[in-house]
């Protein structure tokens, strides 16, 4: 475990409305890997770019369900998907990896159309960049205002140790693939083309494990978790994904590691609301004290401070304690910590109250209240 170096990006996360991947396969939440693959294999043939040529909306559907089939279709990628939704899987997945390498095309349009996805999956010497993962993290309104530290279990596809990541069962080793002799590819010339296509025996890996190690069964990668310590800075809100480089999916055959994002939600605090830097707290006082000022305690950020409240306060009256509210993001200072006093007429008056207070209003007269006061004189202007 070690504390990743952090760096602040915002990100729109109105944009993260997407359709469920099961829903957008028509399979529900349990189906086999079978039935994923042939509800795919419907919609694609339906949707296809080539029969629904400049239909936007077919190449759109078409787009979504090669997503959901490339999630849902990879065993880890779909249980991070059930796990954390949408956000387990995106950030490295679709949209930047687009049609090439890795994409449900060599895999499955392979056998369907044959050659028109001539590239297919790519067999790369060089290593493939772990997938970048997204943890959605909620935490509350002070350890947001504060920062705090936390850690997280990502799962994540570790190398077997077992076989060494080879796949292959102690003692043996993964053999050439005998049909595309370790090409990964097969070339076929049609007409006056030649075109390559993945050896479907090796899936383009130009290996093929005879002797499937049992601990992972020839995978050459097993399921884990890993403990990683999050820190949080001061001042971050909703919306704000942090990066920590490299602590995202594994690379494979020597290529780099994904990264992580913790994309942050703040829960709503009962009493304390944010806007910018500063907090706003209502605070009910009773109308005697609003009348007659009083000192109360009000909660802030920094536990319970005593407030004065003069007398004559209005209802909607603002005090601003500065330099109480939240810490700027990597900044300097804090915003203010702002008091609406929220004064409550009494209501469920007994006898004596209701007493006092019509004799109150007596000798106080309409004139003297100061709202009304002012109200008719402004009329009397007017008319005058
Ligand atoms: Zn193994
Ligand atoms: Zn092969």
């Amino acid at each position: 475990m070690r504390d990743a170096a952090l760096c602040v990006t915002r990100v729109d996360l109105a944009n993260g409305e997407k359709q469920d991947y099961y829903e957008q396969l028509e399979v529900n939440r349990n189906a086999s890997e079978t039935e994923i693959k042939k509800a795919y294999r419907r919609l694609a043939l339906k949707f296809h770019p080539d029969k629904n040529q400049g239909d936007k909306a077919a190449e759109d559907k078409f787009k979504e369900i090669s997503e959901a089939y490339e999630v849902l279709s990879d065993a880890e990628k779909r249980a991070r998907y059930d796990q954390f939704g949408h956000a387990g899987v995106n950030g490295g997945g679709f949209s930047s990896a687009g049609f090439g390498a890795g994409s449900p095309f060599g895999d499955i349009f392979g056998d369907i159309f044959g050659d028109i996805f001539g590239g297919g999956r790519q067999r790369t010497s060089r290593g493939k960049r772990g997938d970048d993962l997204q943890y959605n993290m909620e935490i509350s309104f002070e350890e947001a205002a504060f920062g705090v530290e936390k850690k997280i279990d990502i799962p994540y596809a570790k190398r077997c140790e077992a076989c060494g990541g080879s796949g292959a069962k102690a003692g043996t080793q993964p053999k050439t693939c005998p049909t595309c002799q370790g090409a990964g590819q097969m070339r076929f010339q049609q007409g006056f083309f030649s075109v390559s296509k993945t050896c479907s025996h090796c899936n383009g890996e130009g290996r093929v494990v005879e002797h499937p190690c049992p601990t992972c069964r020839g995978n050459g990668t097993v399921r884990d978790k890993k403990t990683i310590s999050v820190k949080v800075p001061a001042g971050v809100e909703t919306g704000i994904r942090l990066k920590l480089s490299g602590e995202g999916g594994q690379g494979t055959k020597g290529g780099p590691n994904g990264d992580l994002f913790v994309a942050l939600s703040v829960k709503e605090h009962p009493i304390f609301r944010r806007e910018d830097n500063d907090v706003i707290c209502e605070i009910p006082i009773s109308f005697t004290q609003a009348a007659l000022g009083c000192e109360i305690e009000v909660p802030t950020l920094d536990g319970k401070i005593s407030m004065k409240v003069p007398e004559g306060t209005q209802s909607g009256a603002v005090f601003r304690m500065r330099g109480k509210g939240i810490p700027a993001l990597q900044g300097y200072g804090r915003g203010d910590h702002l008091v609406v006093a929220k004064v409550e007429t009494p209501t469920n008056l007994n006898r004596q109250q209701r007493e006092l207070l019509e004799e109150l209003a007596r000798i106080s007269g309409e004139d003297v209240n100061p709202m009304r006061k002012n109200f008719f004189s402004k009329v009397m202007d007017i008319l005058s």
